[in-house]
């Protein structure tokens, strides 16, 4: 397999800046939790939460769609439960990316069935020309519809740990 970059270290790093600026405007005076959402969404919630202005208590959720292939399942399964109670809360979910959002639509759901008081959404990631259902409150990119790893996102659990995002291609 071949890795052609796509967005580079610079242009994710200066991206987050302003998106965690934008966030913390938002939140100010709130005391929001954040839920990142395993695997794909680490490397994100880790540089993103270090540029915020407010402390959030944060947690992770693992879920799966996907497998091994690079086509979405539709199929959502959570793996792990929350450790922190989110009932009457304000809840901001950090992604890696939205495809056909069903992961984030899941989500939501589930949040909102623990009784949380507003349920976001934060994507590094929100694919183009999606017909979806959920709105994706925050993204840093969009990005053409293509399959895309790094920066967490992997393929068959590799190649999460790129610093770049980049598009593999079939050699
Ligand atoms: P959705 O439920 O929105 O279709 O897909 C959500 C999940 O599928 C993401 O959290 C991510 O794990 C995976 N996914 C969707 N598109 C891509 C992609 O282009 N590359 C990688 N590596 N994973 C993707």
């Amino acid at each position: 397999m071949k890795i052609r970059k796509y967005i580079d270290e610079k242009t994710i790093e200066e991206r987050i800046i302003r998106l965690a600026d934008e966030i913390s405007a938002d939140y100010k005076g709130s005391d929001p939790i954040i839920i990142s959402v395993l695997k794909g969404a680490f490397v994100f919630t880790a540089d993103l939460i270090r540029k915020l202005k407010f402390m959030p208590k944060i947690d992770f959720i693992r879920v799966e769609s996907y497998g091994s292939s690079t086509v979405s399942s539709g199929k959502i399964e959570k793996k792990t439960d929350l450790s922190i109670d989110v009932k009457g809360k304000d809840v901001l979910i950090i992604e890696d990316i939205a495809d056909t959002g069903l992961t984030i639509q899941y989500l939501i759901g589930y949040l909102n069935s623990l009784g949380a008081r507003s349920v976001k959404v934060c994507v590094l990631l929100n694919k183009k020309e999606k017909n979806r259902k959920v709105r994706i409150d925050y993204y840093g990119f969009e990005i053409e519809n293509q399959f895309v790893v790094g920066y967490g996102l992997d393929f068959d659990q590799k190649y999460r740990n790129l610093p770049y995002i980049g598009i593999l291609e079939k050699e």
